[in-house]
């Protein structure tokens, strides 16, 4: 199978550490700012960043509808922090008007962790049902939403107990920014979704 496309969204945040972790594990990608650049993805990434900026940027280049279109009929996405926010249905503390993808049936609520823990970093436990999940996973936490509800979706990841990554059909969902721990467990997990994905569309 020829590498994977994958689409970085790139109108704001940290969207090059996450191509770089791509590409190490041999992707390809394209940096995503017009909708005409959604075009032949194989999956797609919403980095962390200010979801309210993200979403005003999506907003203006006329993004929003034709990613909320892929993604309904199941581009794989990761969704990292802001990018989390951005594929919830439901935000609690989201700016007035402030609406995303809303393709997840999960609860976030914004910069929840509150000012003395605004950025943290904390050992994740993977519950990906893989051989590697027995390592803790280097959790680097900035501003971060807590996941109120994770509702339908499947808990992949808990820090102390509490849910900080999910997964829901093709879509995985973070906290936490997996593309600045160097550690490739989690956008490894991704590549194999959108394997999966692509052997079921390309057979
Ligand atoms: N607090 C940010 C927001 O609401 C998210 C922070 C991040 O992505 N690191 O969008």
């Amino acid at each position: 199978m020829a590498s994977p496309l994958i689409g970085v969204s790139g109108l704001q945040g940290a969207y090059r550490e996450h191509i770089r972790a791509l590409e190490a594990l041999g992707a390809r990608t394209r940096t995503v700012r017009l909708p005409q650049d959604l075009e032949g993805l194989d999956g797609l990434v919403i980095p962390g960043g200010e979801s309210t900026t993200m979403w005003m940027l999506m907003d203006r280049m006329r993004l929003l509808e034709p990613l909320r279109d892929a993604l309904r009929q199941g581009l794989p996405t990761l969704g990292t922090c802001a990018g989390m926010i951005l594929l919830a249905e439901r935000v609690s503390d989201a700016m007035e008007g402030q609406r995303g993808l809303e393709v997840m049936d999960i609860g976030v609520r914004r910069n929840a962790y509150g000012s003395q823990a605004e950025s943290f970093e904390a050992e994740i436990e993977l519950e990906l049902g893989l051989e590697g999940d027995n390592e803790p996973f280097p959790g680097v936490f900035i501003r971060a939403p807590i996941l109120e509800d994770p509702g339908t979706a499947r808990v992949i990841a808990t820090q102390a107990g509490r849910a900080v990554g999910v997964r829901q059909g093709n879509c995985m969902a973070l906290a936490f920014h997996p593309e600045l721990s160097g550690d490739p467990r989690l956008h490894q997990q991704f590549l194999r979704i959108v394997e999966e994905y692509l052997t079921k569309r390309d057979g």
